[in-house]
């Protein structure tokens, strides 16, 4: 009976778990898909906790106050900083598929011979190498996206490093092979953790080389692993409700870091060997480029006369908090009978969805927000297009310089806009760390400063001319 129940309600979770990624689909819907996400996993929790096996209460509940106590301040964090909490989870997932692997391999061989068979200890091995390797590339993909002062953001690359990783990796899957063919020998308990020092060590090397800006797409390949993970965990536990979450999980995973390498014309080969970000571009032909700054008064004056604004959201809007100050802008703009359209790049900011997330936030409606490939054959009747503070969804170079670090990442035409302004602090260069062609195009005026600074001005100069009508 207690039997039956369970199953029910690991059914009951996982078509919550279906239906909260289902939900998430769409902006109106994406509330209900995290409610649900919740609620199958608190009645995934509670149907477990419900197990005869299960003698210890207090141990679960002092696992409950403890994942409480990490997760409140974890759901706490700004949106830009929600990449590198996401690898933290995933960092907690792989450790604890390790950690599961590890306790039940040393239960079953104290135990003696016919509980190591060898299909658990072929699923043991797989839960054990994937989760303490997305364990340690999990924390350092966090510290780097992080930018702690001691983990280096740029790629490290020695000679014969692919090779290295390759034949560590090698060493701990042979290992592994040899410990499921073999899974009473006496040296097992021996092997056994070389194999989890050994992916621990991977999960670092396999890291290191990637610069700071692929770690948003490595962080979304991890999440995969930590996936996988959970469900060889699944085998290993015989637990059908941690097989299908682990592979939603793992094939979500996927599934956005394709998206995200789609949307920065990248391979994954790329992505994971590429040591993108490493080599700092010189600036060619050497002569000082001019920028040529604006006023808020003057482009307002200018947005005044235009019947299509374009805004192009990116990153800066997001650190600034500036939404709110643009949807009064949007407000200011729509009154004077001026059409208003926010182009969305795939991955402007640090996350897919990011801007629309924030945009959201601000009640700008989802109407208005199209996608680059929609609005790009639009750009050349765009009257203004008011870029704040994105830089690399809208450098030219990935049109047209083929020696570009960024050539082939699709972009929105913000250069063939009749007039750009663009909102930044300095002239520093964006996440890819090249220069911006478009800033110093004749149509482009800087309006430099903080994204919520800059927007608010324009906000007054449209308040305070209205208010005097
Ligand atoms: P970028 O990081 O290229 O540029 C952001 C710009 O915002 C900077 O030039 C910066 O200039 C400016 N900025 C920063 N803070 C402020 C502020 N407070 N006020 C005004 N401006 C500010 O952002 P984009 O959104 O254009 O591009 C995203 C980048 O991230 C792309 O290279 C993309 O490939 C990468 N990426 C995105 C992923 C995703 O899923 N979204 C995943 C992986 C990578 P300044 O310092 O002068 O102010």
């Amino acid at each position: 009976m207690t039997y039956a129940f369970a199953q029910v309600g690991y059914i009951v979770a996982t078509v919550l778990f279906i239906l909260a990624l289902h939900w998430m689909n769409t902006p109106d819907s994406a509330r209900k898909g995290v409610q649900a996400g919740v609620a199958g996993m608190a009645i995934a929790v509670l149907v477990t906790w419900a197990q005869p096996e299960v003698i210890n209460h207090a141990w679960i509940v002092i696992a409950i106050v403890l994942g409480f106590g990490v997760g409140i301040p974890l759901a706490n964090v700004p949106l830009t900083a929600v990449p590198q909490r996401t690898a933290l989870s995933h960092a907690f997932g792989g450790l604890a598929a390790g950690l599961v692997g590890t306790a039940k391999f040393y239960l079953w061989y104290g135990e003696g011979a016919g509980n190591l068979t060898t299909f658990r200890m072929v699923a043991i091995t797989l839960e054990i190498i994937l989760g303490y390797l997305t364990f340690t590339g999990s924390l350092l993909a966090a510290g780097k996206l992080q930018e702690i002062k001691w983990i280096p953001q740029r790629p490290v690359t020695y000679p014969g490093q692919n090779l290295i990783n390759g034949l560590l990796f090698a060493t701990a899957v042979g290992l592994g092979i040899a410990l499921a063919l073999h899974p009473t020998a006496p040296w097992a308990t021996t092997a056994f953790p070389v194999v989890i020092a050994l992916s621990l060590a991977f999960g670092v090397l396999l890291i290191i080389p990637i610069g700071g800006a692929d770690m948003p797409t490595v962080i979304a390949i991890l999440n995969s692993y930590a996936g996988l993970s959970a469900v060889a965990m699944g085998f290993v536990l015989d637990n059908k409700l941690l097989i299908t979450a682990g592979a939603l999980d793992g094939s979500s995973g996927l599934i956005l870091a394709i998206i995200m390498c789609k949307a920065m014309n990248r391979s994954f080969t790329n992505v994971l060997f590429g040591a993108f970000g490493q080599v700092q571009q010189a600036n060619k032909g050497g002569e000082q480029k001019q920028y040529k700054g604006e006023t808020a008064e003057g482009a307002a004056q200018v947005m005044e006369q235009a019947s299509l604004v374009v805004i192009v959201p990116g990153y800066g809007m997001a650190v600034a908090q500036a939404q709110h100050k643009v949807r009064e802008l949007y407000d200011q703009l729509k009154k004077k009978g001026i059409t208003v359209k926010f182009a969305i790049h795939p991955v402007a900011g640090r996350m897919p969805g990011h801007m629309n997330v924030l945009l959201a936030e601000a009640d700008i409606p989802y109407t208005d927000l199209v996608e680059m490939d929609e609005i790009n054959p639009d750009m050349p009747q765009c009257d203004v297009c008011l870029v704040v503070g994105a830089n690399d969804v809208v450098n030219p170079a990935a049109r047209t310089d083929k020696s570009s670090p960024i050539y082939g990442m699709p972009i929105i035409d913000a250069d063939k806009a009749r007039t750009i302004f663009a909102i930044k602090r300095s002239k520093n260069p964006g996440f890819a760390g090249i220069d911006n062609e478009l800033y110093f195009s004749d149509k482009t005026w800087m309006l430099f400063g903080d994204a919520k600074g800059v927007v608010g001005e324009l906000v007054k100069q449209f308040a305070g001319e209205s208010g005097m009508h």
